[in-house]
């Protein structure tokens, strides 16, 4: 593999190592367990002397593959503080949340805080306010754009390790400025983690603005196509990574398994033509959404009306494909849209090829009272829609059809 391929190009070989039978691509390997030749080669194995597999759970040749592309994904022509490519390395879970799990448990002790903001993923922000208070961890939830606030508690508790970042985030497409927000972490000697999902490394390279970690739900754009749930952890620093994070994965038992890592693989390869189309639908329909009666509001960091437009700019190459808009007639609006929808599908989650709409009043958060559903920016009326890479004209014109019954 050269060295300097494009980004396109890692997306389909980077990772990738000859398979010893010649298969083209890597075969699934459904193993559980490894055989060693002799007892000194287990022996070498378990003190990792000899690089070689042991135990699924602790490591399989189609999770390396994909954690190799995605670890050169991450770092793609970045370099260290030597001016040297930056080097990163990526665990692959069976889901977001284990990923996370992990993250928090490699880092985290009785008596940490973490200080993270509003709106992030339901998962996360659970795990955060309902398992890990359990454990002695607490988490502080503050606007990430009010920094000089964000510096006060900073001075003032020194029990604060980790900043914990998600840009953009659901449902109103917030954006954090990384850069702005790491220095200051670091400034207090705090480990940085920013979810990466909605953006990809095409997109967004949290790294390039000194994160520690990075973690994705692969389940979502990595993948592409809505074939398997999987997360990655993706740390820079490389021995960190191998002793103390490895030990928690291996032990929590998060692992992936050989036949969703073989899809993430297969979807990663359009990863960059993926993207280019999603990001490119989609902002041909947030302008659509912005200009039509029906509609109140549109969420989109790539429109100039959004509040983070400036910080999308700044640090994305694109704003992504997922936006959210509210519709003028309220909750029977929201459920006739979504009804009479024939192209887009009705469904949760993002990032796969095909358009998925959401209503989240009538789904998510039906059980969710109006006043606190509000406070999340979930209106009666808030569709969801992770833009997929349908042709346009068929994607406005469902939109059209659709909005003239509401
Ligand atoms: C889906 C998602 C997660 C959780 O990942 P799972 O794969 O569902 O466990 C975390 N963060 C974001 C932004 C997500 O979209």
């Amino acid at each position: 593999m050269k060295t300097n391929s494009r980004f396109g190009t890692l997306c389909i070989h980077g990772g990738h190592d000859l398979d010893p039978l010649h298969a083209h691509l890597t075969p699934i390997y459904a193993s559980s367990t490894f055989v060693f030749d002799t007892a000194e080669q287990g022996m070498n194995r378990f003190t990792g002397k000899e690089k070689g597999y042991i135990y699924t759970r602790w490591g399989n040749p189609n999770f390396s593959e994909v954690e190799r592309k995605i670890a050169a994904l991450e770092t793609f022509q970045l370099q260290d503080k030597e001016g040297k490519a930056l080097q990163a390395k990526a665990l692959l879970h069976a889901s977001g949340m284990a990923a996370l799990t992990t993250l928090f448990l490699s880092e985290l002790h009785a008596g940490d805080k973490v200080i993270t903001h509003l709106s992030l993923y339901g998962g996360t922000d659970e795990l955060l306010q309902k398992i890990l208070p359990g454990l002695g961890i607490e988490a502080i939830i503050i606007d990430m754009h009010d920094l000089q606030q964000v510096e006060d508690i900073l001075k003032k508790d020194s029990r604060i390790r980790m900043m914990y970042l998600e840009t953009p985030a659901n449902p109103t497409l917030r954006c954090v400025d990384l850069e702005a927000c790491i220095d200051l972490a670091h400034r207090y000697h705090l480990v940085t983690a920013v979810d990466n999902t909605f953006a990809t490394p095409y997109l967004q390279q949290p790294f390039r603005f000194g994160a520690d970690y990075v973690f994705h739900s692969t389940t979502k754009f990595l993948n592409g196509h809505g074939t398997a749930v999987g997360g990655v952890l993706v740390g820079r620093d490389i021995e960190k990574m191998e002793q103390q994070v490895t030990k928690v994965y291996r032990l929590l038992g998060g692992n992936s398994n050989p036949f969703d890592a073989y899809l993430l693989t297969l979807g990663m390869k359009t990863l960059e033509l993926r993207m280019e189309r999603h990001c490119s639908n989609a902002q041909q329909i947030a302008e659509y959404l912005a200009q039509h009666s029906a509609v109140e509001k549109v969420n989109y960091p790539g429109l100039d009306s959004h509040p983070d437009y400036a910080i999308a700019q700044k640090q994305m190459k694109h704003a992504g494909a997922v936006l959210s808009f509210s519709l003028k007639g309220g909750l029977q609006a929201g459920i006739t849209f979504i009804n009479q929808l024939q192209v887009c599908v009705r469904a949760v989650s993002l990032g796969t090829c095909d358009t998925l709409v959401s209503h989240p009043a009538s789904m998510t958060h039906y059980g969710v009272p109006r006043e606190q559903r509000e406070k999340s920016g979930i209106s009666d009326g808030l569709i969801r829609m992770s833009v997929g890479i349908e042709n346009i004209e068929d994607l406005l014109e469902d939109l059209e059809q659709a909005l003239q019954h509401c």
